[in-house]
């Protein structure tokens, strides 16, 4: 199915929406295009430097008069639960949004806002369950831990899954009673501007929610602000690097979740089968654009051929198309930057000797289409072996022992995510305590859950988010000490 205009084939409430959103900002205005063709789905305001002094000023205040910092949890937790449920009557709209901004096929989408759900229901139940500690310190004293909010935290969210993303972050802050400022990634705001309004709605106070369009330099101002007590970024290194550096001025508390280059492993003992799906799964969900990307194949070398057949199989059989296309499996990249820098690292492989035994072109037409491409024969240290690419594209390699594949597997800068696929009772575990990686599955790929707590390792940054974690990361402790022994003896009853 061609669509070359997507406002075509919306209904009344989506066409209505985008043709009344606005952005948040005084400034110049930029486009949000549609990746799936390429045109423009809205024009919004950027937030100037001046706007982001306003938005922090003012979430500073709505901090300190304790407007929601200070309300009873279980308040916060009414509210939290109200922002789920109106997630759930606003659910198509927001699958279409989510969709058609960042080009994903519309049931990708239908995930990530069921995701979105699950974090709020989940982070609604830490706000009555995140307590302090009694400490045995010497008897003398009488020692206890407080557990409070941090402040006003600030997100810098990217544009590959906008809204479950920003939800890692903003759900467990407003639990435990800080002040947000969220700023999407401009290639794709729209799901954060509607859910910015959901909050208002469901009775966040003022102030206390604020999102901030922007495209080009509001990132920057944001992390600068010395108002800030926290940042957490996802997206790449080199911006993860200058947001650490920004904020070791003050110094902030920063968290970077900062992508990877994720192994999928594969033994000759696994069901070869669920092992294909798997990494087919890991490999083209959101046409590779994954921080979790399973994006270097490493497969036993006596399974070599027949592993890259089951493989080819299935990519070979993905059907490209437009986010709204009921058949489309995989959809655009986000942008024509993002797409000629993949179509250049593959371009690169190819010059060095590797083989494209899928894909390897462009798509002509609208949008920014880029076939599924697998490569063999690339060394392991190879760049196009080595770098993020962020896009449709697998390298796929081999190893001959278990402690080959861990060697491997850990031969990168990055340790996000890895998988194992194997047969044989304890390998899987073997396997994890050797790989340097924040996440590893073990003949499953890409599971993700509020429970489950979620970040990098080396390249790949610092901080979890999801899961209890993120109590430690949206709160802070205060200890406080009592001296037990003044008043000792007063009492001769
Ligand atoms: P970036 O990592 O450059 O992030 C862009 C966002 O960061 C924008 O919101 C931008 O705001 C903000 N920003 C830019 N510079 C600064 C700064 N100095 N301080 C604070 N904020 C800043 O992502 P891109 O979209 O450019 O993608 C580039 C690569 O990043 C991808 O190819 C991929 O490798 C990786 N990536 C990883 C993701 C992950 O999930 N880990 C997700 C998305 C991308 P403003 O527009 O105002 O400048």
């Amino acid at each position: 199915m061609t669509i070359t205009d997507a406002r075509e084939h919306l209904d009344d409430a989506a066409r209505d929406w985008l043709d009344n959103v606005h952005g948040t900002g005084s400034g110049p205005t930029f486009e949000v295009l549609d990746p799936g063709t390429g045109r423009i789905l809205a024009e919004l305001s950027a937030a100037t430097e001046s706007d982001v002094n306003h938005a922090v000023e003012a979430a500073r205040a709505a901090f300190e008069d304790g407007r929601w910092s200070e309300r009873d949890a279980d308040h916060r937790e009414e509210v939290l639960l109200r922002l789920a449920q109106l997630v759930e009557r606003d659910f198509e709209l927001l699958v279409t949004i989510e969709a058609l901004d960042t080009g994903k096929p519309r049931a990708e989408a239908w995930y990530d806002i069921k995701e979105v759900i699950g974090v709020l229901r989940y982070y609604a139940g830490w706000c009555t369950k995140a307590t302090g500690t009694t400490i045995p310190a010497p008897r003398q004293y009488f020692a206890v831990t407080l557990r409070g909010p941090v402040g006003v935290c600030a997100a810098i969210t990217p544009w590959n899954y906008p809204l479950p993303i920003l939800m890692y972050k903003l759900a467990p802050a407003l639990a435990f009673g800080n002040s947000f400022i969220a700023k999407p990634s401009e290639l794709a705001p729209l799901s954060a501007l509607h859910f910015v309004r959901l909050c208002a709605e469901a009775g966040v106070p003022d102030d206390v929610v604020t999102v901030l369009t922007g495209a080009g330099s509001t990132g920057a101002a944001l992390a600068a602000h010395p108002g800030l007590d926290k940042i957490a970024f996802t997206g790449s290194t080199r911006t993860g690097r200058a947001i650490a550096h920004a904020a070791a001025e003050r110094p902030t508390r920063v968290s970077l979740e900062l992508g990877g280059k994720s192994p999928n492993i594969v033994f000759a003992s696994a069901d070869l089968e669920a092992a294909a799906d798997g990494v087919a799964l890991g490999i083209w969900t959101n046409a590779g654009q994954v921080c979790v990307a399973g994006s270097r194949l490493l497969v036993e070398r006596s399974i070599h051929d027949r592993f890259v057949d089951l493989l080819a199989e299935r990519t070979d059989a993905m059907v490209l198309g437009h986010s709204l296309d009921p058949e489309a499996q995989i959809g655009p990249m986000i942008s024509a930057a993002q797409r000629t820098n993949a179509e250049n690292v593959v371009a690169s492989a190819l010059d060095d000797g590797a083989v494209a035994v899928t894909g390897g072109r462009a798509l002509a037409g609208p949008g920014f289409f880029l076939e599924p491409t697998m490569l063999t024969g690339l060394a392991t240290d190879h760049p196009v072996s080595q770098e993020e690419i962020f896009g449709p594209v697998l390298v796929v390699d081999t190893f001959d022992t278990e402690r080959e594949a861990v060697a491997k597997g850990n031969a990168t800068a990055y340790g996000l995510a890895a998988g194992v696929w194997t047969g044989r009772a304890g390998q899987g575990q073997r396997m994890a305590r050797g790989l340097s990686s924040g996440t590893v599955w073990i003949n499953a790929y890409g599971v993700f859950h509020p429970t489950l707590p979620f970040g990098g390792t080396k390249a790949s940054g610092y901080g979890r988010e999801l899961g209890e974690s993120a109590v430690e990361a949206y709160t802070e402790i205060t200890t406080v000490v009592e001296d037990l022994s003044a008043g000792e003896g007063d009492d001769h009853d």
